[in-house]
């Protein structure tokens, strides 16, 4: 049989929400009522042009026209609610695409990158570990780097990529593939152009791995024929609203 798999996202949404995660996992609602999402439309295609702009080396092999003219053509309008909202999202891509590139010309990094947009899958036993890790980059002394780009944020704190859940998944992916390398793990917010990279030792990962088995457990050993859904903040933006309304008797908060 199958092991379940499990990414960053499908766990995050269990911890928000349980009732959401049965909605979006666990029935055909999930696909049928996923929404039209610019935030994360806009940051799909600025992690496409990313992409494109470090295969092909980066500033040293670009110049700043052809990586504009790159967004230009990666862009996909697909995931907004209109035209007009797209190209509006583009204008703040191509910003910060040019403030990126121009971070990167003005001061070459020492590492090299290892891999952009690589979707990895780690064996844990009872369940399999997947997610998509935006970029890796090796430092000379061998450290590997493992680097998550927001585009929403207008900061980044140290705190902020210490309590990262998804970046302790991807660790674990990274070192199933790499077990001998010191790792690093990093935010790279895109608005501010500010990147926070802070190391993760393997007994941090060894303890990560026992609470994601603690979690991954409990969802599998759910009794899922109980869904009482109470009113949480996260409710009134949910796509799931209705049917929480409709089948699960969820009242409004007052
Ligand atoms: S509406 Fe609220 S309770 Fe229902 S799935 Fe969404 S977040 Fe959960």
């Amino acid at each position: 049989m199958r092991k379940p798999t499990f990414s960053p996202t499908k766990l995050t949404t269990y911890l928000t929400c349980r009732i959401k995660y049965h909605w979006a996992y666990m029935t055909p609602y999930g696909k049928w009522m996923r929404r039209a999402n610019p935030a994360f439309a806009f940051g799909a295609n600025l992690h496409r042009a990313l992409d494109y702009f470090h295969s092909v080396g980066g500033a040293e092999q670009l110049s700043q026209e052809q990586f504009h003219m790159a967004l230009e053509r990666l862009w996909s309008h697909a995931g907004f609610e209109s035209n007009a909202q797209s190209e509006a999202y583009k204008q703040t891509g191509l910003e910060l695409t040019q403030q990126y590139y121009q971070a990167q010309a003005a001061q070459p990094s020492e590492s090299v990158v290892l891999f952009t947009e690589r979707m990895l899958r780690r064996d844990m036993g009872r369940y399999v570990l997947m997610g998509r890790i935006d970029r890796v980059d090796e430092h000379p002394d061998g450290t590997l780097e493992i680097i998550d780009y927001k585009s929403g944020r207008s900061d980044v704190t140290e705190e902020q990529v210490l309590n990262d859940f998804a970046l302790h998944c991807y660790a674990l992916l990274v070192q199933e593939h790499y077990p001998d390398r010191s790792l690093w793990i990093a935010i790279h917010a895109l608005r501010p152009n500010k990147k926070v990279a802070v190391p993760v030792s393997r007994e941090t990962l060894d303890e990560f791995r026992e609470l994601l088995n603690q979690l991954v457990a409990q969802i599998l050993d759910e009794d899922w024929s109980i869904l009482n859904p109470e009113w949480i903040p996260e409710c009134a933006e949910c796509e799931f609203l209705e049917l929480c309304v409709r089948k699960l008797g969820l009242a409004h908060a007052e």
